[in-house]
């Protein structure tokens, strides 16, 4: 691994990856390696825990093919010196900041949407002029393997290079000096990260999870309410970051919400009968997962299978903060459903709770919606749906607290990756002589005045 670095670090030095072409050249053959293997991607993903073409197009690759494409569009803009302005007291000269490719990367990947969270921070480090060492997760085994095939057989390793390998390979990897660690997964392993990096000093985005509530208060479109809710949170069988933890509904909502809940999942037909519903990623989380399935609150669903690793759509009822399902992010197809009588109480309550990754307000009043949106820390998310601010390159991506540390996608995936070099250009026709010696009131009296004017 250390020669893999080096090789990365001999490479940045020769300054090619500051040439925007090439970079372009680089995000082209993703692009078309991606493409041209497609069905290969589909397949691996399928064997690991039965994702289908669909859900994989759309919740992984067009993301990868879009962010592909954002970058090429806007690479001349978002690498491009920034002019800024100049105090008075450096007159004359001017200021621009230079945009800095940081150096050899490591991207570490979760399991959950395997190519997208390993593919999409690589590309924001390769447009930003990086050199990048991936891990993926381990635990899809196929899909790591398909990356890491596909990727190390077309690109030149001192560029991109795949490294497989689960806990000890990325201890391994952490040992060692990088530019830039961009990590998604668990606040815990999130926290193993951050401490090997500080050892180095090396600067993290650390991309991490939590237990993101929704609300749903009276006077929201019950309709539309359900629809969305039921398709975030089931989609990927709920093992999802981003995806609806629990719901808080109003107390006069409750039965009325309930039953629209079940009439929607029923409508989608999300059950394991039709052998179409992501499987559970494996044994261990199944079993967590089967334990936060407490019978006496099964509203809906609940029935689970381990020879296929698959759990119905489950709704719990008269949930409650310290039912199991309450104690950790769920990341999986469990839904607790937990009443307010006031709004303003509900959100003191959550907000006992370490910063989710993300929150959800369903509703149709401006005064409700303002109160999630100013009383609540979370990373992002969205009024009146739910996953679906992931999808806007414009949004920074990412959480706050115990859900991350930075952001990304569009031109924050770049900056993420890009040093800010400021610089001060300063002329030699003039030079005020107000700081030099000797030292005077007057001399004072006028930097003062200068220094207003900054
Ligand atoms: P994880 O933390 O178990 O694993 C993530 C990565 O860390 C893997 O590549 C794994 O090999 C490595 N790893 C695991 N244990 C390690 C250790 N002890 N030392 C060093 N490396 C180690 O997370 P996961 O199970 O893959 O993903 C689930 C979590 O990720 C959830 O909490 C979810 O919310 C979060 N997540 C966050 C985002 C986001 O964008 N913020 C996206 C997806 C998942």
């Amino acid at each position: 691994m250390q020669a893999f670095i080096k090789a990365q670090r001999d490479f940045f030095n020769t300054n090619t990856t500051k040439d925007l072409k090439f970079r372009i050249q680089q995000l082209n053959k993703l692009y078309y390696l991606l493409k041209d293997n497609e069905q290969l991607l589909f397949d691996a993903i399928y064997k690991d825990f039965k994702k289908s073409e669909f859900d994989t197009y759309i919740s992984e690759l067009a993301l990868v093919y879009h962010d592909i494409k954002d970058a090429k569009r806007n690479i001349y803009k978002w690498a491009r010196r920034e002019k800024v302005s100049t105090n008075l007291l450096n007159f004359p000269a001017k200021s621009y900041i230079i945009k800095e490719p940081l150096g050899v990367c490591l991207v570490i990947g979760a399991w959950n949407y395997p190519y997208q969270l390993s593919l999409a921070p690589a590309v924001a480090a390769l447009a930003a002029g990086n050199t990048v060492i991936l891990k993926p997760s381990e635990l899809p085994a196929e899909t790591s393997k398909v990356m890491a095939q596909l990727i190390n057989s077309s690109f030149d390793p001192a560029i991109f290079k795949v490294v497989e390998g689960g806990v000890e390979e990325t201890t391994e990897l952490l040992e060692l000096d990088f530019d830039k660690i961009f990590f998604t997964g668990s606040t815990k392993v999130g926290k193993i990260v951050y401490q090997a990096a500080a050892k180095n000093l090396t600067p993290v985005t650390l991309e991490l999870g939590g237990k993101s509530p929704a609300f749903v208060t009276k006077d929201c479109d019950l309709k539309m309410t359900v629809k969305r809710l039921v398709w975030a949170k089931f989609l990927n069988a709920g093992q999802t970051c981003i995806a609806p933890d629990y719901v808080m509904v109003a107390e006069s909502l409750e039965e009325e919400f309930l039953e629209a809940l079940k009439a929607e999942i029923e409508k989608e037909q999300f059950a394991i009968v039709n052998h179409n519903y992501v499987q559970i990623i494996n044994t261990d989380n199944f079993e967590r997962l089967e334990k936060m399935i407490e019978p006496s609150k099964v509203f809906y669903g609940g029935k689970t299978n381990a020879s296929e690793r698959t759990i119905e759509p489950t709704i719990l009822k008269n949930a409650a903060f310290e039912d199991a399902a309450m104690q950790e992010e769920i990341f999986g197809p469990i839904l607790p459903v937990l009443t307010y009588t006031n709004l303003d109480e509900a959100i003191s309550e959550v907000k006992n709770l370490p910063k989710p990754l993300s929150a959800y307000i369903f509703t149709s009043s401006a005064e409700n919606r303002e109160k999630v949106l100013q009383q609540l820390a979370f990373g992002g998310g969205a009024v009146n749906d739910a996953v679906m601010h992931i999808t806007n390159p414009k949004l920074p991506f990412g959480g706050v607290g115990n859900s991350g540390i930075g952001s990304y996608h569009g031109k924050t995936g770049f900056d993420c990756f890009t040093h800010q070099k400021s610089i001060l250009h300063k002329a030699t026709w003039l030079e005020l002589p107000l700081k030099y010696f000797p030292h005077s009131k007057s001399r004072l009296k006028w930097i003062k005045r200068t220094m207003k004017f900054q």
